[in-house]
């Protein structure tokens, strides 16, 4: 630890505390993340330990860089790659307008992302604004990939916060297990709906129930016909049978017809009919993507 000078706290997240930090031989300025544990008594269980060193190993440009994990004293640092700031604090920066261009460029870069950890066998589970870094030269970054499948789903933050539902899909909320990369193409779809609308969420619910009434309220109430075996999910119960409100246009209404299309095919409440990060990557919404993000 003495490798590093902290130089201010950045965030308060999850599994802990953040700071920015210096690298004292080389001047390189880093994040550094203190994991606190559930039962500090027990330690960094080891399969935690082994799940946060295979992340060493991600490497991508759309992937917040693992550089190294510091385990003393039964505690836990983790030193990334420093971004300029988050989505979620961009957003608040931008007065309700977006470009479009930009909306495009962002959420290629987080399927770009998605893409690379999925075929890596890897999930992130909490996706969120928050969680996604971006730099001031319009880099996008996901943060905190595989920290969910090391210590688990996270249920409240390391500051008793609740953590948000916004951006679980229907399967989690009905309690599946059972954990497919579908289940961060939903969290996209949100996000790309509150990218398009310069940060406003798509579905803020207060609690699983309402978050699980708004979801169909807009996409219709999903019956076994159009999801076999949801029934069966463990903490499944009925919904009044909404319809499917008539179009995303009013949802979503800068997005183009294309940009719609891609997220009604990210909005799926069946995991299995869910749009996966190669797909969303080559849908046509990004046929004119500025050629310099896709290279
Ligand atoms: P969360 O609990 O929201 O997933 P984290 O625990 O990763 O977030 O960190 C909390 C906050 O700290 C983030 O939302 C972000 O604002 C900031 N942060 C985390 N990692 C970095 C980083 N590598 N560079 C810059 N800021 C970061
Ligand atoms: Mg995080």
């Amino acid at each position: 630890m003495q490798k590093y000078e902290k130089l201010e706290k950045i965030g308060e997240g999850t599994y802990g505390t953040v700071f920015k930090a210096k690298n004292r031989e080389s001047g390189e300025i880093v994040a550094l993340k203190r994991v606190r544990l559930d039962d500090d008594d027990e330690g960094v269980p080891s399969s935690a330990l082994r799940e946060i060193c295979l992340l060493k190993e991600l490497k991508h440009k759309n992937i917040v860089a693992l550089y190294d994990v510091l385990h003393s004293e039964r505690k836990l640092t983790l030193v990334f790659e420093h971004c300029d700031q988050d989505l979620k604090k961009y957003f608040d920066s931008l007065n309700g307008e977006i470009d479009s261009d930009v909306v495009k460029a962002l959420m290629y870069q987080l399927l770009r992302g998605l893409h690379y950890c999925h075929s890596h066998n890897i999930l992130h589970r909490d996706l969120k604004p928050q969680n996604l870094l971006i730099n001031k030269t319009g880099e996008l970054k996901l943060a905190d990939f595989g920290l969910a499948r090391a210590f688990g789903i996270p249920v409240r933050c390391y500051s008793a916060e609740v953590v948000t539902l916004w951006y679980r899909p229907p399967d989690v909320l009905f309690g599946a297990k059972l954990y497919t990369p579908s289940i961060d193409m939903w969290s996209s779809g949100c996000i790309f709906a509150e990218l398009a609308n310069a940060g406003r969420p798509l579905f803020p619910g207060s609690d699983v129930d309402d978050q699980l009434k708004r979801v169909f309220k807009l996409l219709g109430t999903p019956t076994e016909d159009t999801w076999p075996g949801m029934c069966s999910l463990p903490d499944f119960k009925p919904f009044p049978l909404y319809q499917p409100s008539l179009s995303l246009s009013q949802v979503v209404p800068k997005l183009s017809t294309r940009g719609r299309d891609l997220l009604q095919k990210l909005l799926i409440c069946n995991p299995s009919g869910r749009m996966s990060a190669i797909d969303a990557m080559n849908h046509l919404y990004f046929t004119d993507l500025n050629p310099a993000v896709k290279a």
